[in-house]
């Protein structure tokens, strides 16, 4: 049984692979960290069977165009080849003949593939199109760094900046991306936004990866 927080539809207004995709949220319940600017209202939840939670997406997604995109709080507290199993068999294509797409967003932190449910957690994450690590503190799990598609730095930092180097050379295969703090104040965020452009280019010059900025775009939208 897993502990949900909300499933909805919407479009992924985050990351580069998947930006503007429509997409189904499963949002757990529960994190191995308390970021003191955490803003997700993650704790409350309703306990769920893998088969509630597939009919659920099915429900929200018949057609089955969306990617099922994992969040939380930390999904791989959670998250198991059992669920992953259940969703891909659910509905393996859409209308258009497209597989079912996965992906989940994780804080990456060691104690997280340490407390992982998934028997192979390597495995379990080779079936998502997109594993998006975006840390919050370090370590990061080897076994995560290494699947890692998308590694989304929040802008201003909440890791220390001189541990990019060993972070990225962890993680070969993921495309970096500053994602600029949103902020009510359209002040700080434009700031946020600047910063993380000089940084972008600054990071391109210095480790040879080609730095995105993208920031939280459902939110000017008004979505979630
Ligand atoms: S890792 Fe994410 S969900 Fe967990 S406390 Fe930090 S900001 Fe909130």
């Amino acid at each position: 049984m897993y502990r949900v927080n909300e499933i909805f539809r919407s479009i992924q207004g985050e990351g580069d692979m998947h930006l503007g995709s429509q997409a189904v949220f499963v949002r757990f319940s529960g994190c191995n960290m308390s970021c003191a600017f955490c803003d997700t209202a993650h704790e409350q939840h309703t306990v769920m069977g893998p088969d509630e939670i597939a009919n659920r997406v099915l429900k929200l997604d018949p057609e089955g165009h969306c990617i099922v995109v994992f969040t939380g709080g930390e999904p791989l507290l959670q998250l198991d080849e059992r669920l992953v199993d259940r969703l891909l068999e659910k509905k393996d294509t859409d209308d258009f003949g497209n597989e079912k797409r996965l992906a989940v967003e994780t804080n990456g932190a060691k104690v997280t593939e340490d407390l992982s449910p998934a028997n192979d957690l390597g495995k379990m994450l080779n079936e998502f199109e997109e594993v998006t690590v975006s840390p919050k503190a370090l370590p990061c799990g080897e076994v995560i760094m290494r699947e890692a598609t998308t590694f989304k730095l929040l802008w201003p930092s909440p890791i220390p900046t001189e541990d990019i180097a060993k972070i990225l050379a962890q993680a070969p295969h993921a495309l970096p991306i500053l994602q600029p703090r949103t902020s009510k104040d359209n002040y700080l965020f434009k700031q946020h936004c600047k910063d993380a452009v000089s940084q972008a280019r600054l990071w391109t010059e210095q480790y040879s990866k080609y730095w995105r900025v993208i920031p939280q775009t459902h939110v000017f939208m008004g979505l979630r």
